[in-house]
């Protein structure tokens, strides 16, 4: 675990500060469509950050696009030398993820918001560095949703899908610490949900 502390240039563009929308949700909460849907329609600019990972890339990823992909070493040294707004170990996995600070001066830059779609501990840390950030927690409609939508994937071995519903568990206990809570009941109307409270803090 670790908060790597911005500077005080971090995602400031021409004094201009960037706005960061920062979502999370367990494994089996539906949270990657509903990234997908938003990105395509949203009513403010979004810029996703690319994360960095050691993990390996799966088939069909690419460098850059899905992740910025990088050995343990070049991610240590990297978060070493303070490029990392924040970084976990994610499912206990062995595997580094970290959003990098370049990413969301660039989103800075085009007046978009920053949109980061992590994990709850680095989510955590993101709050205590921008407490302004826009942070929502998306959950399934029942807890036993999770573990179905898991195993309906069946890509995941039975130790990987126990893992992850130990993290899924841990997360919901933190929900509460986000700003908003959405519960994907109904893809459509949980992204409406999320495209309203984006239209009522941009406002803001
Ligand atoms: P996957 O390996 O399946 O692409 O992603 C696993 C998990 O890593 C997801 O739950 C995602 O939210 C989280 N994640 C992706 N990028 C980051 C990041 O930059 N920081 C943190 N803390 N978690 C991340």
């Amino acid at each position: 675990m670790s908060s790597d502390a911005p500077q005080q240039s971090v995602g400031e563009h021409s004094g201009r500060a960037a706005r960061l929308l920062v979502l999370s949700g367990p494994s089996g909460s539906g949270k990657t469509t509903i990234v997908r849907k938003l990105l395509k329609d949203s009513p403010v600019p979004l810029r996703i950050c690319v994360s960095a990972t050691t993990r390996p890339p799966r088939t069909g990823e690419i460098d850059g696009e899905h992740y910025h992909f990088m050995s343990k070493e070049e991610f240590e040294r990297r978060r070493q030398n303070g490029e990392f707004l924040e970084t976990a170990e994610v499912f206990s996995s062995g595997y580094w993820y970290g959003t990098l600070k370049s990413e969301i001066a660039r989103a800075a830059e085009e007046g978009a918001w920053a949109f980061l779609e992590i994990d709850v501990e680095g989510a955590l840390n993101v709050m205590r560095e921008y407490p302004d950030a826009v942070t929502i927690f998306i959950r399934a409609s029942s807890d036993d949703e999770y573990e179905k939508r898991l195993r309906g994937r069946g890509t995941e071995s039975e130790e990987v899908i126990q893992k992850r519903l130990a993290t899924a568990r841990r997360e919901l206990s933190l929900a509460d610490r986000y700003r908003y809570q959405v519960v994907n009941d109904d893809l459509e109307r949980a992204v409406e949900e999320i495209q309203q409270i984006l239209r009522t803090e941009e406002a803001d």
